[in-house]
């Protein structure tokens, strides 16, 4: 699954993300990319995220959704973020999946369970791309 979020120098925001890979793939099966606030969400007032992780899970807590609201309301990227991945373990514990989480002004954190999750930022003001990794 790849995941990504742009915001343009007018500072309109855009999130996407791919359908999954051969994790899950059963004949038949859609899985969470194209549910709206699952695996992606984005609101130009707010900010976007996105997620990768056990998208059968992930659709009934519409974690990027989540996310965002949450922002919404004030609260920082990386809580929001946690927040989201605290919402899903309380009822799934051995859920494995990640998020990340970005504002309108280009605040961004991750959160995970199950796993090491490592995702890239990249900014006019910044030379190369950056990798960050977050552990859970
Ligand atoms: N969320 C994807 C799915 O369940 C899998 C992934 O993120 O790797 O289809």
């Amino acid at each position: 699954t790849i995941s990504m979020a742009v915001i343009d120098h007018m500072g309109h925001i855009a999130v996407g993300t791919s359908t999954n890979g051969a994790t899950f793939k059963i004949p038949g099966r859609v899985g969470d990319g194209p549910i709206a606030g699952s695996s992606a969400y984005a609101d130009t007032e707010v900010g976007a995220c996105g997620a990768t992780g056990d998208g059968d899970i992930m659709m009934r807590f519409l974690p990027c959704y989540q996310v965002v609201e949450s922002m919404r309301l004030g609260m920082e990227p990386k809580l929001a973020a946690e927040d989201a991945i605290m919402r899903i373990t309380r009822k799934y514990p051995n859920f494995v999946g990640a998020i990340f989480a970005v504002d309108k002004n280009g605040v961004h954190a991750g959160a995970c369970h199950g796993w090491i999750f490592q995702y890239s930022v990249r900014s006019p003001v910044m030379e190369d791309v950056q990798v960050f990794t977050v552990l859970p």
